[in-house]
């Protein structure tokens, strides 16, 4: 669904970026028509332009890249933090609540203003959980190793599915402070857990539309896993900053990625 929908606003985007660069092309030959044809008398109404009431639209603002910035930072497999890599956290405040979670004490606001408008909009979320000390990751990801080990795989097998789900210690983004896992307090009340179907709710839909506005991304999408190589988490936004959350979200890449091109 997130998908169909990602398309579906790529394609309308790129049927209304050519519809514009047809008028445009237009507008400007009707210009240039008009100029041309202006010092020449009786001019045949035939060839005078179509469009030519002067309303010449401005040329559409094309994305400029922004730069990295301070919230940028690029924490996977490859680039794991530094164990001196240090976070000054506070606990986030929503729906009126003081909710224990730590956040990233320069932005955690921006976490609170996304959560607290969705709740406004009719869409309460739950915070399921923000940042993690790299000591913590480091027992989620060994019981996630044990757990496949245990239906049969080899500790080296184990540890690669393991990956898929959770990051090895120092290379998940909670530890930067900079992460929430959200879902709706109801999904999190009937599932007790994330799970990808989470993507089918209006609570999903909200945050995917509205993210970007507070500087988050939706980190990890789908169709995405080969690059990101993790698997599909319609839960989990990263901070970034708003304006390179807009630059990826518009333009459906993942931090990866901005990172390189
Ligand atoms: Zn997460």
């Amino acid at each position: 669904m997130a998908k169909r929908k990602t398309r579906g606003k790529a394609g309308i985007h790129r049927l209304a970026v050519a519809a514009f660069r047809v008028l445009t092309v237009f507008s400007i030959r009707g210009r240039f028509m008009l100029i041309t044809g202006a010092g020449i008398p009786d001019m045949p109404s035939s060839s005078q332009p179509r469009r030519s009431s002067g309303t010449v639209q401005p040329e559409a603002p094309q994305p400029q890249k922004p730069a990295k910035n301070e919230y940028t930072l690029l924490v996977n497999r490859a680039n794991p933090l530094t164990s001196d890599h240090v976070v000054e956290t506070r606990s986030v405040t929503y729906n009126g609540q003081d909710s224990g979670k730590l956040f990233d004490v320069r932005v955690a606001d921006k976490l609170e203003a996304m959560l607290n408008d969705a709740a406004a909009a009719g869409y309460p979320m739950y915070l399921v959980s923000t940042y993690r000390t790299i000591e913590y990751q480091r027992g989620l990801y060994n019981r996630k190793v044990n757990q496949y080990i245990n239906s049969g795989y080899t500790q080296s097998a184990a540890e690669t599915e393991a990956a898929k789900w959770v990051a090895p210690p120092g290379t998940s983004e909670h530890n930067l402070g900079l992460v929430a896992d959200i879902v709706s307090s109801t999904w999190y009340n009937e599932n007790n857990d994330l799970t990808q179907e989470f993507e089918n709710t209006a609570h999903f839909a909200w945050l995917y539309e509205h993210c970007a506005e507070y500087g988050f991304i939706l980190r990890y999408p789908k169709g995405k896993e080969g690059i990101t190589g993790i698997a599909y988490e319609p839960w989990h936004y990263r901070y970034v900053g708003r304006e390179v959350a807009k630059y990826i979200m518009e333009n459906n890449i993942t931090l990866e990625e901005f990172w390189e091109k």
